[in-house]
């Protein structure tokens, strides 16, 4: 719904409505950000469509997600009533309002599952030529989706800082012993997280057609990486220790109906390329997402000097679009469950300086980064904050930010308990 008046909370404009939870004594509610300020769910429940109280009452957003999109409208619809200058509820739902700045902001998805793809060409060209100069590109990688599955439980929220992780490296000489130690080669990977909402049953695979319905929303998502580890372990069977230790996800989640304004055609492929397999044929809509990365070291904070520009990406600029991503993964008919995340993997543009990793930026540290502080950065130093930030555009649209996704690098060592 196209809201038809502004909204009574001038900050609520946009009637953007990303859902989020808070940490609510001991349990959470679900709310939705409205600026600088955050809408109880939970408190508001009775302002909303009876048949949605219990979803909103939950403490993940997993019993929403589930109901499919006509739910989701229902919602949104209903919200937009309520922000708008006209509603006879505004006393009611400013009661309902809180400062996101007081709250602490929680996982809103009970995860069961996370696959990570690969689907930005360009990262996948970049890296394969810093090990495979004569044959950067594998003959698969334009039929097919490439992913691996991740790991769940290790899925934080932003704002939760990462433990540097130790595990084995190679051995200084071949046939010696690996070492055990902290990584000395610790990266970013500036990537997006899609939240599957409805399921599809075993056996029964989703049709590209209808994939981008399954999508309730989106986040940023930084999926860590310790290179050494990485090179040590993925052959033959792909990354496990060097990415499981942690992956972020910024704590609000824009739901698809936000960014449908901002959807635009993705880049056509070159007229070269291998045509998809029937199943993933459809060059299906993107939403128009521009994607950065920062970071702050110690000495640019201790010197007040704003975050430091790493790069800039596109979501066009992916070779798979969302919906080939979940078509493929239900090919075989691997039933997706609700609240699953999807990434996209690393977001790259073509320019060098449109890499979403600091492998891409430095050729795996050859040449690292000078930051304005004169100090340098091939990897990650303990202290670094990376800050992953998004937003949509669109001609006749205001600019739709999908937020930021920050954490920072602690040493080594024993780790904290993270709640939820
Ligand atoms: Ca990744």
């Amino acid at each position: 719904m196209r809201p038809t008046q502004k909204s009574w909370l001038p900050e609520a404009n946009t009637f953007h409505l990303p859902y989020g939870a808070f940490e609510v004594e001991d349990t959470q509610h679900l709310c939705v950000a409205l600026g600088a300020h955050l809408l109880d769910l939970h408190a508001a429940a009775d302002l909303l469509p009876p048949t949605l109280k219990a979803v909103c009452q939950a403490p993940v957003l997993n019993p929403l997600m589930s109901l499919g999109p006509k739910a989701w409208t229902l919602l949104r619809e209903s919200l937009t009533r309520l922000l708008s200058a006209n509603s006879p509820n505004r006393k009611k739902a400013e009661a309902a309002l809180h400062s996101i700045a007081g709250a602490t902001l929680v996982k809103p998805v009970l995860i069961p599952n996370y696959t990570d793809f690969y689907a930005s060409i360009h990262h996948a060209t970049r890296v394969g030529r810093l090990f495979r100069p004569n044959q950067p590109l594998l003959p698969n990688y334009k039929h097919v989706p490439i992913g691996y599955h991740g790991r769940a439980s290790s899925i934080i929220p932003g704002g939760f800082p990462i433990i540097r992780p130790t595990g084995q490296t190679r051995p200084a000489t071949e046939g010696a012993q690996p070492n055990f130690e902290p990584t000395k080669a610790l990266d970013y990977e500036l990537e997006l997280a899609l939240y599957i909402g409805q399921p599809n049953p075993l056996g029964t695979p989703i049709p590209i057609a209808k994939a981008s319905q399954h999508i309730f929303g989106v986040s940023l998502l930084n999926d860590w990486s310790a290179r050494d580890l990485q090179s040590w372990e993925s052959q033959p069977l792909g990354p496990f220790l060097s990415k499981s230790f942690s992956t972020s996800v910024s704590p609000w989640i824009t739901p698809m109906a936000a960014l449908e304004p901002y959807m635009v055609p993705m880049h056509s492929r070159p007229k070269d390329d291998p045509k998809p397999l029937k199943y993933l044929a459809s060059r299906t809509q993107i939403p128009n997402v521009n994607l950065e990365v920062s970071i702050t070291t110690e000495t640019m904070r201790a010197n007040r000097l704003p975050p430091f520009s790493l790069s800039q990406s596109s979501l066009r600029d992916l070779y798979w679009s969302p919906a080939q991503l979940i078509a493929h993964h239900t090919s075989n008919g691997c039933n997706l469950q609700t609240g699953d995340m999807l990434a996209t993997g690393t977001i790259s543009g073509p320019a060098d300086s449109s890499a979403g990793c600091l492998l891409e930026l430095t050729r795996n540290g050859a040449e690292p980064i000078k930051l304005p502080t004169g100090e340098v950065r091939s990897f990650l130093s303990d202290g670094d904050e990376i800050i992953l930030r998004a937003h949509a555009k669109a001609p006749g649209q205001p600019r739709l930010d999908l937020g930021e996704c920050r954490a920072a690098i602690l040493p080594a060592r024993r780790w904290p308990t993270v709640s939820r």
